[in-house]
Protein backbone atom coordinates (compact mmCIF):
# COMPACT_ATOMS: atom_id res chain seq x y z
CA UNK A 1 0.00 0.00 0.00
CA UNK A 2 1.68 3.51 -0.75
CA UNK A 3 0.00 6.96 0.18
CA UNK A 4 1.39 10.30 -1.79
CA UNK A 5 0.28 13.57 -1.54
CA UNK A 6 1.60 16.57 -0.57
CA UNK A 7 2.33 18.17 2.71
CA UNK A 8 3.37 21.17 4.44
CA UNK A 9 7.24 20.65 6.46
CA UNK A 10 8.16 22.82 9.32
CA UNK A 11 5.38 25.40 8.52
CA UNK A 12 7.46 26.06 5.35
CA UNK A 13 5.20 28.34 3.04
CA UNK A 14 6.12 25.82 0.42
CA UNK A 15 4.17 22.29 -0.30
CA UNK A 16 6.79 19.43 -0.06
CA UNK A 17 6.00 15.80 -1.34
CA UNK A 18 5.93 12.74 0.32
CA UNK A 19 5.68 9.18 -0.33
CA UNK A 20 5.17 6.76 2.35
CA UNK A 21 4.96 2.94 1.79
CA UNK A 22 3.86 0.08 3.98
CA UNK A 23 4.28 -3.59 3.93
CA UNK A 24 1.35 -6.01 4.62
CA UNK A 25 1.72 -5.83 8.31
CA UNK A 26 1.45 -1.77 8.45
CA UNK A 27 4.67 -1.03 8.70
CA UNK A 28 6.46 1.38 7.27
CA UNK A 29 9.42 0.43 4.55
CA UNK A 30 10.08 3.64 2.41
CA UNK A 31 9.23 7.32 3.13
CA UNK A 32 10.63 9.65 0.90
CA UNK A 33 9.82 13.74 1.64
CA UNK A 34 10.93 16.18 -0.95
CA UNK A 35 13.47 13.47 -2.28
CA UNK A 36 14.75 12.63 1.02
CA UNK A 37 14.91 8.78 2.21
CA UNK A 38 13.39 8.57 5.94
CA UNK A 39 13.59 4.75 6.84
CA UNK A 40 13.87 1.50 4.88
CA UNK A 41 13.57 -1.67 6.52
CA UNK A 42 16.23 -3.42 6.75
CA UNK A 43 17.23 -6.77 4.39
CA UNK A 44 18.98 -9.55 3.98
CA UNK A 45 20.97 -8.89 0.19
CA UNK A 46 21.65 -11.49 -1.72
CA UNK A 47 24.44 -10.95 -4.74
CA UNK A 48 23.17 -11.99 -8.19
CA UNK A 49 24.30 -14.33 -9.73
CA UNK A 50 24.84 -12.93 -13.23
CA UNK A 51 26.33 -9.45 -12.33
CA UNK A 52 26.98 -10.26 -8.61
CA UNK A 53 25.59 -6.42 -7.51
CA UNK A 54 24.05 -6.67 -4.49
CA UNK A 55 21.08 -4.04 -5.38
CA UNK A 56 18.40 -7.89 -5.35
CA UNK A 57 15.14 -8.19 -3.80
CA UNK A 58 12.75 -10.83 -3.20
CA UNK A 59 10.23 -11.46 -6.33
CA UNK A 60 7.56 -11.33 -3.28
CA UNK A 61 8.75 -7.65 -2.23
CA UNK A 62 8.90 -6.51 -5.49
CA UNK A 63 5.27 -7.35 -6.05
CA UNK A 64 4.19 -6.42 -2.94
CA UNK A 65 6.10 -3.11 -3.32
CA UNK A 66 4.60 -2.36 -6.49
CA UNK A 67 0.78 -3.39 -5.99
CA UNK A 68 -1.33 -1.01 -4.21
CA UNK A 69 -5.04 -2.62 -3.88
CA UNK A 70 -8.56 -1.53 -4.27
CA UNK A 71 -8.28 1.26 -1.52
CA UNK A 72 -5.92 3.57 -0.73
CA UNK A 73 -6.93 6.92 1.29
CA UNK A 74 -4.22 9.61 1.10
CA UNK A 75 -4.88 12.98 3.46
CA UNK A 76 -3.34 16.12 2.60
CA UNK A 77 -2.97 19.17 4.46
CA UNK A 78 -4.05 22.26 3.34
CA UNK A 79 -3.12 25.40 4.73
CA UNK A 80 -3.93 28.28 2.43
CA UNK A 81 -2.89 31.49 2.60
CA UNK A 82 0.01 31.07 4.20
CA UNK A 83 -1.40 30.10 7.33
CA UNK A 84 -4.02 32.48 7.88
CA UNK A 85 -6.62 29.91 7.56
CA UNK A 86 -7.33 27.37 9.52
CA UNK A 87 -5.55 24.11 9.10
CA UNK A 88 -7.69 21.72 6.47
CA UNK A 89 -7.66 18.28 5.73
CA UNK A 90 -8.14 17.06 2.09
CA UNK A 91 -8.73 13.15 2.03
CA UNK A 92 -8.43 11.45 -1.37
CA UNK A 93 -9.70 7.76 -1.87
CA UNK A 94 -8.25 5.67 -5.03
CA UNK A 95 -9.46 2.40 -5.66
CA UNK A 96 -8.23 -0.50 -8.17
CA UNK A 97 -5.21 -1.90 -8.15
CA UNK A 98 -2.27 -0.52 -9.95
CA UNK A 99 1.38 -2.37 -10.52
CA UNK A 100 4.16 -1.15 -11.29
CA UNK A 101 6.26 -2.37 -14.54
CA UNK A 102 8.31 -4.56 -11.85
CA UNK A 103 5.95 -5.43 -9.57
CA UNK A 104 4.38 -7.25 -13.09
CA UNK A 105 7.63 -8.89 -13.58
CA UNK A 106 8.12 -9.93 -10.32
CA UNK A 107 4.11 -11.38 -10.39
CA UNK A 108 3.34 -14.63 -8.74
CA UNK A 109 2.57 -17.41 -11.39
CA UNK A 110 -1.56 -17.38 -12.32
CA UNK A 111 -3.82 -20.23 -11.66
CA UNK A 112 -5.61 -21.39 -14.65
CA UNK A 113 -8.96 -20.06 -14.70
CA UNK A 114 -12.12 -22.14 -15.48
CA UNK A 115 -14.69 -19.51 -17.04
CA UNK A 116 -13.91 -20.24 -20.57
CA UNK A 117 -13.71 -24.04 -20.20
CA UNK A 118 -16.71 -24.19 -18.52
CA UNK A 119 -18.47 -22.19 -20.46
CA UNK A 120 -17.77 -23.83 -23.52
CA UNK A 121 -18.92 -27.11 -22.06
CA UNK A 122 -22.19 -25.69 -21.15
CA UNK A 123 -22.18 -24.44 -24.45
CA UNK A 124 -21.90 -27.52 -25.84
CA UNK A 125 -24.54 -29.54 -23.63
CA UNK A 126 -26.93 -26.54 -25.26
CA UNK A 127 -25.87 -27.70 -28.73
CA UNK A 128 -26.67 -31.34 -27.95
CA UNK A 129 -29.96 -30.80 -26.25
CA UNK A 130 -31.10 -29.17 -28.99
CA UNK A 131 -29.53 -32.18 -31.62
CA UNK A 132 -32.63 -33.85 -29.73
CA UNK A 133 -35.48 -32.84 -31.45
CA UNK A 134 -38.29 -34.99 -33.21
CA UNK A 135 -35.19 -36.06 -35.25
CA UNK A 136 -31.96 -36.22 -34.40
CA UNK A 137 -30.16 -32.92 -36.08
CA UNK A 138 -26.23 -34.41 -36.95
CA UNK A 139 -24.89 -30.65 -37.43
CA UNK A 140 -25.38 -29.73 -34.19
CA UNK A 141 -25.06 -33.34 -32.46
CA UNK A 142 -21.58 -33.45 -34.24
CA UNK A 143 -20.79 -29.59 -33.65
CA UNK A 144 -22.28 -30.72 -29.31
CA UNK A 145 -19.58 -33.29 -29.03
CA UNK A 146 -16.90 -31.57 -30.61
CA UNK A 147 -17.44 -29.02 -27.89
CA UNK A 148 -18.31 -30.85 -25.06
CA UNK A 149 -15.03 -32.80 -25.86
CA UNK A 150 -12.82 -30.32 -26.49
CA UNK A 151 -13.95 -27.48 -23.24
CA UNK A 152 -13.58 -30.52 -21.05
CA UNK A 153 -10.32 -31.82 -22.36
CA UNK A 154 -9.42 -28.01 -21.28
CA UNK A 155 -11.00 -27.32 -18.34
CA UNK A 156 -9.49 -31.19 -17.31
CA UNK A 157 -6.17 -29.94 -17.90
CA UNK A 158 -6.43 -26.28 -15.82
CA UNK A 159 -7.41 -28.34 -12.87
CA UNK A 160 -4.60 -30.44 -13.55
CA UNK A 161 -2.24 -27.81 -13.72
CA UNK A 162 -3.35 -25.84 -10.63
CA UNK A 163 -3.45 -28.77 -8.64
CA UNK A 164 -0.07 -30.18 -9.68
CA UNK A 165 1.98 -28.29 -10.96
CA UNK A 166 1.09 -24.76 -9.97
CA UNK A 167 1.86 -25.28 -6.07
CA UNK A 168 5.63 -25.87 -7.16
CA UNK A 169 5.89 -22.84 -9.93
CA UNK A 170 4.29 -20.65 -6.82
CA UNK A 171 7.26 -21.94 -3.94
CA UNK A 172 9.90 -21.33 -6.69
CA UNK A 173 8.69 -17.90 -7.15
CA UNK A 174 8.43 -17.45 -3.16
CA UNK A 175 11.87 -18.19 -3.34
CA UNK A 176 13.15 -16.03 -6.17
CA UNK A 177 14.92 -12.92 -6.20
CA UNK A 178 15.40 -10.18 -8.53
CA UNK A 179 18.39 -8.04 -9.84
CA UNK A 180 17.21 -4.11 -9.87
CA UNK A 181 21.03 -3.52 -11.86
CA UNK A 182 20.44 -6.41 -14.96
CA UNK A 183 17.10 -7.57 -14.20
CA UNK A 184 18.15 -11.08 -13.99
CA UNK A 185 15.93 -13.20 -11.67
CA UNK A 186 17.30 -16.56 -9.82
CA UNK A 187 16.56 -18.94 -7.25
CA UNK A 188 17.76 -17.85 -3.56
CA UNK A 189 18.86 -19.96 -0.87
CA UNK A 190 16.67 -18.47 1.44
ZN1 LIG B 1 22.35 -8.62 -11.88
Amino acid sequence: MATSGEAYRNRAPFLAEYHVEYDSKNTMISGHLTGVRINKRMELLMNCPSCSSGETQRLEVIYEQGTSHSSATSRTRVRPFMGILPMAMAKTKTTGVTMSKAAQKAAPPAKMLYKVPIIGVVVGFVLLGNAFGSRVNSTWLVLGLVAVGAFGWLLVRRIRYNMKEWPGSYAVWEKSWMCNKCGNIFRGEA
